[in-house]
Parts: C-alpha cells; sequence; structure tokens
C-alpha cells in the first residue's frame, strides 16, 4: 500500500485554508498505482454476489468503473442534484455549511440486486450514508463500500458501519 499512498498528493489549504486535500489525480495518472489500487479494491470481493458498482460523482466514476469491469458487472452513476436525465430517486444530506443532494436513476437498480459503492474518499461519511440511502430506496442491497482513503479520525467509517454496511479503504490519512 505504500506505492499507493506516495502515488496520492497532498495540496494544503484546499478549497480553503486549513484543509489537507488528497488529490488522486496523480494515482491515476500513475499506471502501476492505478492498477495496485484498482486490484485491492476488487480483491476482497472476487467470487461474491455483486449485481452492480455504484460510483459517486466525480472520481467515483473512475474508480468505479475500474472496478465493474474488473467484476464483470454493470455501472450506477451517483450524481450531484440535476444532472441524470431520466426520472431519479433523491436524498440530500449535511455539509458542513448547508447541505447537498446526490441522486440516482430510478430505473438503476433492480429490486434485490447486490450493490457496491466506490468512492475516492471518506470524510464524515455523509456523501457515502446519503448513497447508501438511494440504493436500499431504488430496492437494492449494499454489500459495502470501498475507498481509496479514509480518514479515520474524522469517523465517517464507523457512520457507514453503524447502517450494517462494511467499510473498506487503501490507505488512511491523519
Ligand atoms: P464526506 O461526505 O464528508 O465523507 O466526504 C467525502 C466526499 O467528499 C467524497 O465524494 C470525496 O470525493 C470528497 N472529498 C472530501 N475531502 C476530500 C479530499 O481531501 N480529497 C478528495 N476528495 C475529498
Amino acid at each position: 500500500m505504500d506505492h499507493i499512498k506516495s502515488a496520492i498528493r497532498t495540496i494544503p489549504d484546499y478549497p480553503k485554508p486549513g484543509i489537507m486535500f488528497r488529490d488522486v489525480t496523480t494515482l491515476l495518472g500513475d499506471a502501476g498505482a492505478f492498477r495496485a489500487a484498482v486490484d485491492a479494491m476488487v480483491f476482497p470481493h472476487a467470487g461474491k454476489k455483486i449485481d452492480k458498482v455504484a460510483g459517486i460523482e466525480a472520481r467515483g466514476f473512475i474508480l468505479g468503473g475500474a472496478v465493474a469491469h474488473q467484476l464483470s458487472v454493470g455501472f450506477v452513476p451517483i450524481r450531484k442534484k440535476g444532472k441524470l436525465p431520466h426520472s431519479t430517486l433523491s436524498q440530500s444530506y449535511e455539509l458542513e455549511y448547508g447541505t447537498d443532494e446526490v441522486e440516482i436513476h430510478t430505473d438503476a437498480i433492480q429490486p434485490g440486486e447486490s450493490v457496491l459503492i466506490v468512492d475516492d474518499l471518506i470524510a464524515t461519511g455523509g456523501t457515502a450514508e446519503a448513497a447508501i440511502k438511494l440504493i436500499r430506496s431504488a430496492g437494492g442491497e449494499v454489500v459495502g463500500c470501498s475507498f481509496v482513503i479514509d480518514l479515520p479520525d474524522i469517523g465517517g467509517a464507523k457512520k457507514i458501519e453503524a447502517h450494517g454496511v462494511k467499510v473498506a479503504s487503501l490507505v488512511a490519512f491523519e
């Protein structure tokens, strides 16, 4: 995992002072690190029943698309409000200041399908929690959430596990 961690760039004070932004674009641009990250996200799920991978906009699309391809299953985008063209289910979630909303197509998941959620990073877990609610409202069962990065001091993984969903991450930053 050292190769994966060292391929992630940290941008201090982005998007605002005091935030250490963990930038996975450098990991995605490194052939070996990208491959190793996707393999490590897929490995725990090999041979298990997964029908779809749901990726959270926007970096979750890149990682989730690769994970879905490797598991030979379909991909479902979870997008910010107003971006999906067909009828949608919506879920709002708390930000530090205010709220945001994510959406899924109403017909993206068939009742009873097993879905793996993928994103680049979990912080508070608010985004992933909203994704879980969307998938469950669409009739799917969430089999796990997979991230490249966890920020364990913020406690998002614990929040997700309280919903009965397992969380896997490849590296942690303070
Ligand atoms: P949460 O909802 O607080 O868990 O925040 C996670 C969401 O915010 C994910 O969709 C991430 O892509 C994004 N995010 C928050 N902090 C960072 C960061 O340092 N680097 C990359 N993405 C981040």
